[in-house]
This record gives structure tokens, C-alpha cells and sequence, in this order.
């Protein structure tokens, strides 16, 4: 570590305790000290460059400094930095409001603000269970979930999130959520294909509704990917099948496309590939490009008439955070749909999302590599120690720790989830960028599986 870099390391763990980390593990490597980003790259105070594999936690799409979104938030920025959206409203909102709900599945017109992830799955929740009080239906109040799924980290989206790592130590603390088996085509039989697993795994979805339909609000899911689950995929059918099941059962449907909408699976938002509308879809991460904090829920008219009435009825949502529908914000995300239509970014990324594809899919030649499985820009690859057996390495062995410090070394910030290794590079990385990420992640995962 140079003299640039442990100035602010020292002063750092001094005072910062950082997110989803255990800080013992900074004794050995220390957190990298930021001093500026450009595109895909991350530069450290010692001039040391990153390649940005990870989008800066799958915030970023267009690039760090990106001048565009930087232009029209510096323009807001002259007018108006932020004002209370409780009786008041601005244009940035409005705008921004009018453009979502051109570009969702059709009969989304309803726009409701938060300021993060986690904030938008409590307010799709709340909203479900809420619409069934007020239409006279009390007792459906219960989610039903998969199994692998994340929706972040506060209680309720903690609750109906499945990741044991995450959930197990605050089990006593969150509401009682009914799990399904996940559609993860990464457990299917050898010889199946994806459609088949998926469409063969929704039985037990189809008989969870059957039984609980009576007590169950919605079920949410995250449409395509299980990003935090380890980057496992499944196929569109599930969502069809999904939608018309809760249909049937009178149940609602809430997409958590927080990680994979704005394009990260090939189209705008995922649940388009199976031609499915949601009851509440959840956005945040890339709607600002991955600038600012801002998150929606986008629900329908049948949801919204649900909530209108004289406000001695008590039926309206009273649910607010003090930053929602930030104008910055929504600045950043209207610029950021600006560069979508501007530069016809999901045409340019079927290309990126190709190369990607064809060189990641290489990796698949290794003895200890048991999957590389792709849907648009995102890439996994599956390390293991029996490949022929599927056995996966212990969590102990932090495998994934040791792809990570190599990669630093090489100057590309990749961060397995545990034994996966992903690719979910901004859309402006380069076919060379993703040459060298890919070179990179060959050696990292050859400097984790070698003993
Ligand atoms: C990141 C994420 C969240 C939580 O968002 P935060 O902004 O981190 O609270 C919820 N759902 C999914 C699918 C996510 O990937």
C-alpha cells in the first residue's frame, strides 16, 4: 500500500464501519481509498486503475463521470436540490413519472418514490397488504417468496428475502413468509433444458397458491436473476406461468427488478421477455444510472382506486422518507433514459453482451468451473471442486476472496458472490475491457481452485 493510499486508509478505519463486511478482514486488506472514476475505471490515490466489473455494486450503467447524466445534474442542481413531495411536486418528478410509465409494461401508470432499494420492497409490501384491507380482504396478508431470493436488507424486505447468510442471525425479528423452491436452472437434471426446469419447478409455486391463496397478498420474485443468490437464472416461462397463476388465485405479483431492470438482461425490464405485466414493479440501482439514490414501485389504476376516498375513510398510504423523489435524482434518471433512447444502448449491448458471452463461456473448459450461464449483460461462472458432481467448495474456504485480491492485483474489481465469479460490467466497457476481464477472472479462479 503506497503513502497516498494508508493516509486514508488509517484515517478511514478510524471511524468507518463499512457495509456487508466483517472489519477484522481489513487487518489483511484494507479498504481502496477512491480518488476519481472515468468510464469503467476506479482510480486509487496512488494512480492505480480498476476495471469497474462489478458496476459499483449493479449500480452503474453509462460510466463513472458519465458526462451526460453529470451535465443534467448539474443543471438541476442550480434550480433545485430538493423539496418535500407531500403537497408539493416538481418537474424533474413529473417528467420522470410520464417517461417510466411510457416505457413499463403497459397499465403500470402509477408512480410511488422511495430513496432506496430495500425502501421500494417495503412500500410494494405495504401497498399489497394494504389494497387487500381496503378492499374488504383482511386475511390476505401473508408473501409467499422463492427460495434464494433477495430483496434487500430491512425487515420486511429482509423477511421476504431467503438468503440464509443475510436472514438467519435476525430470523426472530421478521414476519413469517411462505417459501417456494426456486426455478434455478443451474439445479437442473443433466440433459434439461432451462424452459423445462423452470416450467417443472413451478408446480410447487402453482400448489403454494392453491393452498394459501386465501391468506396470501402477493408473491414476489426477482424476474430472470437471482443476483444476490449467486447470479442463478431461470427461464421467461416461470413468469408466464407466474402471472397467470396469480391471476387465477387473485393474488398479486410484485417484480423486484431492482437489480435486473434498465436493461441488464437484454431487455428494459426483464419481465418483458415474458411478456408479463406485474401488479407492483420495483426499480432503483441503474434508474439513476447509479448517481443518486432514488427508488419507484410503479403499480396500476386498480391499486391506485384502491387507496382514493375521503380521508376520513383512513384508506390512504401514509408512507413517506424524507428524501423521496429526490430531484437530483430524478434528473439522473431522466438523463440516464435519455442515453437509452439516444444512443439505442439495448441494440449496442446485444453485441457487448455477445463478445461477453463467447469469451466468458471459455472459462467453461476449466476443471473447476462447473457452469458459465449468461442472460444479456451479466455473466456467472460457477467454481467448484467436484465439476463431474456439482459439489460446491465450503463457504469457509472463501474461495471467492482469493479471485477477488487477484483480480485487484490486476486492476479489475470483480467480487464473487461467494463461489460464483460475475461479470456485470457497465454498458460502456469496451470489447477489450472485457477481454482483460475475463483474462483476469481465468486467473483468479486458477489461483482459488489450484490445492
Ligand atoms: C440491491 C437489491 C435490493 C436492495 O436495494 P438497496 O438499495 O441495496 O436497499 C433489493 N432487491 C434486489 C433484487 C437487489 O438486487
Amino acid at each position: 500500500m503506497t503513502s497516498a493510499n494508508a493516509a486514508y486508509v488509517k484515517r478511514d478505519l478510524a471511524h468507518v464501519w463499512h457495509p456487508c463486511t466483517q472489519m477484522k478482514d481489513h487487518e489483511r486488506l484494507p479498504p481502496i481509498p477512491i480518488r476519481r472514476g472515468s468510464g469503467v475505471w476506479l482510480e486509487d490515490f496512488a494512480g492505480k486503475r480498476y476495471l469497474d466489473a462489478v458496476s459499483s455494486w449493479w449500480v452503474n450503467l453509462f460510466g463513472h463521470a458519465n458526462p451526460r447524466i453529470n451535465a443534467a445534474v448539474r443543471a438541476q442542481l442550480d434550480s433545485l436540490e430538493q423539496v418535500i413531495l407531500a403537497g408539493f411536486t416538481h418537474e424533474p418528478v413529473i417528467a420522470l413519472s410520464e417517461e417510466l410509465t411510457a416505457l413499463a409494461p403497459a397499465g403500470l401508470s402509477r408512480c410511488f418514490y422511495a430513496d432506496n432499494g430495500s425502501s421500494a420492497v417495503e412500500v410494494a409490501v405495504k401497498m399489497s397488504f394494504h389494497y387487500w384491507r381496503n378492499t374488504g380482504q383482511p386475511a390476505k396478508r401473508r408473501f409467499i417468496t422463492l427460495a434464494n431470493s433477495y430483496h434487500g436488507e430491512t425487515l420486511g424486505a429482509l423477511a421476504v428475502g431467503n438468503v440464509e447468510l443475510y436472514k438467519e442471525i435476525y430470523r426472530p425479528l421478521l414476519m413469517d413468509v411462505i417459501t417456494v423452491p426456486s426455478p434455478d436452472c443451474y439445479e437442473r437434471a443433466p440433459g434439461a433444458s432451462w424452459a423445462e426446469h423452470s416450467r417443472a419447478q413451478f408446480a410447487h409455486m402453482e400448489a403454494a397458491l392453491a393452498r394459501h391463496a386465501h391468506e396470501a397478498a402477493a408473491v414476489i420474485v426477482e424476474p430472470l436473476v437471482q443476483c444476490a443468490g449467486g447470479m442463478r437464472m431461470y427461464d421467461p416461462v416461470y413468469l408466464s406461468l407466474l402471472r397467470a397463476a396469480c391471476d387465477r388465485h387473485r393474488v398479486h405479483l410484485i417484480a423486484d427488478e431492482i437489480a435486473v431492470g434498465f436493461g441488464r438482461t437484454g431487455t428494459l425490464f426483464a419481465c418483458e421477455q415474458a411478456g408479463i405485466r406485474p401488479d407492483f414493479m420495483c426499480l432503483s440501482k441503474g434508474l439513476t444510472g447509479g448517481y443518486l439514490p432514488l427508488s419507484v414501485v410503479l403499480t396500476t389504476e386498480p391499486v391506485y382506486a384502491a387507496f382514493y376516498d375521503e380521508y376520513a375513510k383512513l384508506t390512504a398510504f401514509l408512507h413517506s422518507h424524507s428524501f423521496t423523489g429526490n430531484p437530483l435524482g430524478c434528473a439522473a434518471a431522466r438523463a440516464t433514459l435519455a442515453i437509452f433512447r439516444e444512443d439505442d444502448t439495448l441494440a449496442r449491448n446485444r453485441a457487448l453482451a455477445a463478445h461477453l458471452g463467447a469469451r466468458a463461456v471459455e472459462l467453461e473448459a476449466h476443471p473447476h468451473v462447473a457452469e458459465v450461464r449468461q442472460r444479456g449483460m451479466i455473466v456467472a461462472v460457477e467454481m467448484v471442486r467436484d465439476k463431474a458432481r456439482r459439489v460446491a467448495y465450503d463457504w469457509r474456504e472463501r474461495r471467492g476472496l482469493t479471485v477477488y485480491t487477484h483480480a485487484l492485483s490486476r486492476g479489475v474489481l470483480l467480487r464473487p458472490v461467494g463461489n460464483v465469479v460475475y461479470f456485470m460490467p457497465p454498458y460502456v466497457i469496451t470489447p477489450e475491457e472485457i477481454d482483460l476481464l475475463v483474462d483476469v477472472a481465468r486467473e483468479g479462479i486458477e489461483a482459488a481452485t489450484c490445492d
